[in-house]
């Protein structure tokens, strides 16, 4: 099998990179480094449920570095302005801290479980993966997980699993606050109309 460090983001995106990574013959180990999540409340919950679900599936995790003041200063003053700009930027800040992690640690292979989600810039987030792999010798195992993502979704109620309402830093709180208060205005608006 083929080592391989598979950045994770919460414990219910690790649910289907793990399962087909291991059909496709990969030993993932994972690793989290998201400094993004906020408030801290929120990412230690989501720490909490990897690191549970990891022990019950025998997963190596390995908890790399977070520099939250790093974040702010990188990835925050971009705000709400330009959504495209600040997921590349914090994109980069992780998945770096991800490659520092895998060359330390002798992996050859890197992938990140935010190819499972439809709601991260996927493109985007490949080539952010692709550039800092090259720069550290890895081979990124690029995979669009996107169509299993109902799959995850299902498995991690299932598994009674903690499951967050939104990205992870406070912009994405709000944006998908107003986009829940956007779709529930349009199905006022319809509902309206049918009757
Ligand atoms: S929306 Fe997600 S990926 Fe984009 S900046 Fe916020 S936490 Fe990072």
């Amino acid at each position: 099998m083929t080592r391989l460090l598979l950045h994770a983001c919460c414990a219910p995106c690790s649910l289907e990179p793990v399962r087909l990574l291991v059909d496709e013959g990969f030993e993932p180990t994972i690793c989290w480094t998201n400094p993004n999540i906020q408030p801290v409340e929120e990412h230690d919950r989501r720490l909490a449920e990897l690191r549970r679900w990891c022990a019950a599936e025998g997963i190596s995790l390995i908890e790399a570095g977070e520099d939250r003041e790093r974040w702010e200063r990188a990835v925050a003053p971009i705000g709400a302005r330009d959504r495209a700009h600040r997921c590349r930027a914090c994109y980069a800040l992780r998945l770096a801290e991800a490659c520092r992690v895998a060359e330390r640690a002798g992996f050859t292979h890197i992938a990140t479980t935010l190819a499972v989600s439809p709601y991260q810039l996927f493109e985007t987030c490949n080539d952010v993966l692709e550039r800092l792999a090259a720069a550290s010798g890895l081979t990124p195992v690029i995979r669009d997980f996107r169509p299993w993502y109902g799959e995850a979704t299902r498995r991690s109620r299932e598994l009674g699993m903690y499951r967050q309402q939104y990205c992870g830093c406070r912009f994405s709180a709000a944006e998908a606050a107003l986009d829940r208060a956007r779709q529930r205005d349009e199905r006022k608006a319809r509902h309206r109309g049918a009757s």
